[in-house]
């Protein structure tokens, strides 16, 4: 697998206070990978040593297999666009002049793509209008663009729907999506709304207290809220030769459990197992919300 970001063991302490906790985080590329966790997990800060804001005081990470020690470091760094906490926006001037100057920031010699980067962003009709008088997704999408001057491949957005309407997350979920689907963007989001980045996300990354819990992508995760029943059973094997002739989805999770994922009427699989000396022990219907999921996996808690 490529990874664009990686980090090893990166730490970031303010005196004795661990932000980012030997915290490990693996992007593939093309991704869009959801940063989840509640306030205070370290999102923001994990996304400031990325941007090389601010330095992390141990470990090290790469951006597109470059080590973050290494000079040619600054080269990946210009194919990262990012937007932290708040977008940097004039607000006295128009969507145009504010992308015009970020060009000039950035050292770019002529406009290229700018017609091309406001179309995209769905700001190419603004005209005159200036930024201020802008509703706030319009305001987070011309963040968005200012992001991808440059023509970058790696976009970290950090709270990017924080205080949007309704109709604004579903204008920043759409540009998120064409992005990655038609410029092939790979995306790192942070964000609190898991049920909001369920929808666009393809691997997700959950810290807690500056440390990553677990790193899994869309279709285990999916995999794992599946519905299913959970069986305890005297005879695993016997179990196991039942489910496959009768080309049943399945896992065996140890040498007494196992998961069915197909609706099954339980007496006539408790009938049929039993002439095949497997008695069942045990058995549990459940579901897990992806949320419930998230909740179990960071042992409770508020903010999700
Ligand atoms: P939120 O969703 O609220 O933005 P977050 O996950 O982005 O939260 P961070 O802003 O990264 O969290 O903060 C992580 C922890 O580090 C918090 O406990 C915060 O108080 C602490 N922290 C951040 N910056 C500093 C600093 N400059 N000095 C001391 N502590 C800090």
């Amino acid at each position: 697998m490529e990874y664009i970001l990686e980090t090893n063991q990166i730490e970031k302490r303010y005196n004795r206070f661990k932000a980012i906790d030997n915290l490990s985080i693996h992007v593939p590329k093309g991704a869009i990978y959801g940063l989840i966790g509640k306030n205070g997990a370290g999102k923001t800060t994990l996304i400031r040593l990325i941007c090389d804001l601010q330095k992390p005081t141990s470990g090290s990470y790469t951006i597109y297999g470059i080590k973050n020690t290494d000079k040619r470091i600054l080269e990946a760094r210009k194919r990262m666009g990012a937007i932290i906490e708040t977008p940097s926006i004039r607000l006295e001037a128009t969507a145009e002049d504010n992308l015009k100057e970020q060009y000039r920031i950035v050292g770019l010699p002529s406009f290229d793509n700018l017609q091309e980067i406001l179309k995209l962003v769905g700001l190419i009709d603004t005209g005159k209008k200036k930024a201020k008088h802008f509703s706030l997704g319009m305001k987070q999408r011309l963040g968005i663009a200012i992001a991808l001057v440059g023509n970058p491949d790696f976009l970290i957005l950090d709270e990017p729907i924080n205080g949007l309407d309704p109709e604004g997350i579903i204008e920043i979920r759409e540009l998120i999506l064409k992005l990655n689907k038609e410029k092939g963007i790979t995306v790192l989001i942070s964000s609190h709304y898991l049920d909001e980045l369920s929808k666009i996300a393809t691997d997700y990354g959950f810290i807690e207290k500056g440390h990553m819990v677990q790193e899994i992508c869309k279709e285990t995760l999916e995999e794992k809220c599946k519905k299913r029943v959970e069986l305890e059973v005297s005879n695993v094997k016997e179990c196991v030769k039942y489910f496959e002739e009768k080309q049943l989805s399945y896992e065996v999770i140890s040498d007494k459990c196992i998961n069915l994922y197909d609706e099954i009427n339980i007496t006539e699989l408790a009938v049929a197992l039993s002439k095949r000396d497997c008695v069942i022990d045990k058995f549990q219907e459940k579901e897990e919300s992806l949320e419930s999921y998230y909740i179990n996996l960071m042992g409770g808690g508020n903010n999700v």
